[in-house]
């Protein structure tokens, strides 16, 4: 997969170098760049923003700077996804993130200030499919963190990066549940016990415990994924918990 991001702080992407995700590029799983939006504005300032229209606070990114960024962009290589975080947006999901892990080419237009003249969206949907999508219910200073932990989620998605791809299935919102409670040794620590089920050694208990936990779990912080699950998926034990 090829990733650019395009930011007025490509140091905020530092940590794309390190751990699963550096190491996904090192292997040449993910060509990941990072561009310097900056590039693209060519006064003696290299001024990226510029008062509202219609007056307020703050100001807003220039679409003359974004579009040339984009246009250069879908030179390089035409077609592939904008990712536009905003707290306007979409909320990001999983099953977003799935989506997203399908694509051959993604790119991340990290706002700051107000954020981007909205007309740079609409022009942009001539090169690339443009999706504005949300990291969650708050406001961020910058698109960065946003674009940080959508291409995390993605990353580990692609074949290769996380070493055991069953560890993926069986995690939280994969089927719609929360996961259940995880531990490590030792079985004893600080007079709190591990499970007894999953000290049992028997494969259809645990399973039954895990099952039963991430249902409880569930319901108990996010009722909303129990309300939208398809009855269908579930079993007569798991209606009783
Ligand atoms: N004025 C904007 C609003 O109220 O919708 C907020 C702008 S925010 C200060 C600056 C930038 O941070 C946004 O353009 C976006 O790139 C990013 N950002 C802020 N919150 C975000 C969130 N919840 N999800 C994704 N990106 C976010």
């Amino acid at each position: 997969m090829r990733i650019d991001v395009f930011s007025i702080f490509p140091e905020y992407l530092g940590p794309l170098d390190l751990s699963l995700i550096g190491k996904a590029r090192e292997a040449g799983l993910l060509d990941l760049r990072v561009h310097d939006l900056r590039d693209y504005a060519h006064d003696r300032h290299r001024t990226v923003d510029d008062t509202p229209y219609g007056g307020g606070a703050g100001m807003v990114m220039r679409p003359q700077v974004w579009g040339e960024a984009l246009d250069a962009a879908a030179a390089d290589r035409p077609g592939g996804v904008l990712v536009v975080p905003s707290p306007a947006g979409e909320p990001f999901t999983q099953a977003i993130a799935r989506d997203l892990a399908a694509r051959d080419r993604l790119l991340f237009a990290c706002g700051r200030y107000e954020g981007i003249d909205q007309r740079v969206f609409a022009d942009a949907g001539r090169h690339f499919e443009v999706r504005l999508l949300s990291l969650g219910d708050y406001v961020l200073n910058g698109g960065e963190v946003a674009a940080l932990a959508m291409i995390e989620a993605v990353g580990r998605l692609l074949p290769g990066v996380v070493g055991n791809p069953e560890s993926l299935a069986e995690e939280s919102h994969e089927n719609g549940l929360l996961e259940a409670p995880v531990y490590t040794k030792p079985a004893e620590w600080r007079g709190l016990s591990v499970p007894e089920e999953l000290l049992s050694g028997h494969h259809a208990r645990i399973a039954r415990y895990r099952r039963d936990e991430s249902l409880r779990r569930t319901a108990e912080v996010r009722p909303d994924l129990i309300a939208a699950l398809d009855a269908r998926t579930l079993d007569a034990h798991d209606l009783q918990v």
